[in-house]
């Protein structure tokens, strides 16, 4: 049985076909591609339940990814992440079936680790050896990490004003480290004349179409957890929004494949910041297509993304679920951010804290209802963010001090 079973790649904009044997980047029309897999042949060969037994990573799902031999895979186990209950926080929002899914658990201590994995197994199989990508910092975080373990070359654009962990990582992998005065699109413009100049390999986002099959595990993970059946609603942060056209292709491959029952997928909810909002602003003009964001700003780096180049397909994602498009403000992030730690526990990072902002208003609004079943995604780690928030302490004396 082949280890992948997919079948080549399909514009979704123009329909034109491209061969996964060979380095492809963007459709002639300027679109983005997807991977197409034999479904048929999947169907025949595999079943949900020889998936259960099977490695905890992203990987038993290998013949539903593009990768085609298992020696290329280059992996830290990432994947398969925690799936929580948070009954304290649903509680306080009225929420009887509030979840989260923790995607801070995974290598690098981002949601990226899931696209690198993916991305950078398929570029070490067509043969590349260097590859440009412009990141708001976790994207080039774990692609230099992914890359070293390859034996490819990363060469990182990111803004000067992304987080400083994230630059410590690429520059700790070796990866050539560019930074730019400027937002992710000016970092995108420098990737263009070094792949333009240097004939490197683009993994730009989308520009590549193998990241997208990493990120939309989590679609098959999510099912896989809920044993095979959907929730009501996923909120997800949106900057380029990869990871919800994977997760909702994720849900139409499911379905294709007969392994989810449920005829209505979830609402899918994409969360901005107030300070960059476009693809809130084109769902609330009922558009098909965002507009460059001007001065876009958010302390929620991962979704500080002015103009997506898979915003076409995040709108049509929401539209064909009945999802909807919401903005949240920056001190509602942090009040979220430090809300899910101190009733749950666990530190997530800004871009995770803006989704339970938005299923606060989203609930105010009765858009969701009490018993509805939530899953909030949390993207990365808070640990990577020190810089988020305040302090809150409490100074004591020296005298009060407790000798050790
Ligand atoms: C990149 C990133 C996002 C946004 O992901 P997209 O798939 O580009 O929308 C959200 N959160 C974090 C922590 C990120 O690094
Ligand atoms: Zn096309």
């Amino acid at each position: 049985m082949p280890y992948s079973m997919v079948s080549h790649l399909l514009c979704p904009k123009c329909n034109e076909t491209y061969d996964s044997d060979t380095i492809q980047q963007l459709c002639v029309c300027g679109s983005p591609l997807l991977v197409e897999y034999d479904l048929d042949e999947v169907k025949e060969h595999l079943t949900k339940e020889m998936i259960t037994g099977r490695e905890q990573s992203l990987w038993r799902y290998h013949e539903l990814l593009p990768v085609k031999k298992e020696e290329n895979k280059v992996s830290f186990e990432e994947g398969m992440t925690p799936f929580l209950p948070l009954p304290s926080l649903g509680q306080k929002m009225k929420l009887s079936n509030l979840y989260i899914k923790d995607e801070g658990m995974v290598p690098t201590g981002s949601f990226k680790a899931r696209g690198a994995a993916v991305g950078i197994s398929k570029a070490k199989e067509l043969g590349v050896q260097n590859l440009a990508m412009p990141t708001n910092g976790n994207a080039g975080a774990a692609w230099s990490l992914y890359a070293a373990k390859a034996g490819l070359e990363a060469h990182i654009v990111m803004p000067v004003d992304a987080p400083e962990i994230t630059r410590k990582e690429v520059s700790i992998s070796s990866a050539h480290l560019y930074l730019v005065n400027g937002l992710i699109s000016d970092a995108g413009k420098i990737v263009g004349d070094l792949v333009k100049e240097q004939g490197f390999y683009d993994a730009s986002t989308l520009k590549e179409p193998y990241r997208i099959e990493g990120k939309k595990t989590m679609g098959y993970e999510i099912a896989e957890q809920l044993n095979w059946e959907l929730p009501d609603v996923i909120l997800y942060p949106t900057g380029g929004g990869v990871g919800l056209i994977g997760i909702y292709k994720a849900f139409l491959e499911l379905k294709k494949l007969g392994w989810i029952k449920d005829q209505k997928l979830p609402r899918l909810v994409a969360v901005q910041s107030e300070g960059c909002a476009p693809i809130v602003k084109a769902f609330e003009e009922g558009k098909t297509e965002s507009e460059f964001w001007e001065n876009s700003t958010t302390h929620a780096f991962g979704i500080n993304v002015p103009k997506a180049i898979g915003d076409f397909l995040v709108l049509d994602a929401i539209y064909q679920t009945d999802g909807c498009a919401v903005a949240v403000s920056e001190e509602d992030i942090r009040i979220s951010q430090r809300e899910v730690a101190a009733l749950e526990g666990q530190f997530i990072c800004p871009e995770g804290a803006s989704t339970f902002a938005a299923a606060e208003r989203l609930r105010e609004r009765n858009w969701i209802k009490e018993d509805e079943q939530v899953i909030c995604l949390n993207t990365g780690l808070g640990i990577k963010y020190p810089d988020a928030f305040e302090v809150n302490v409490k100074t004591m004396e020296t005298n009060e001090r407790i000798n050790v």
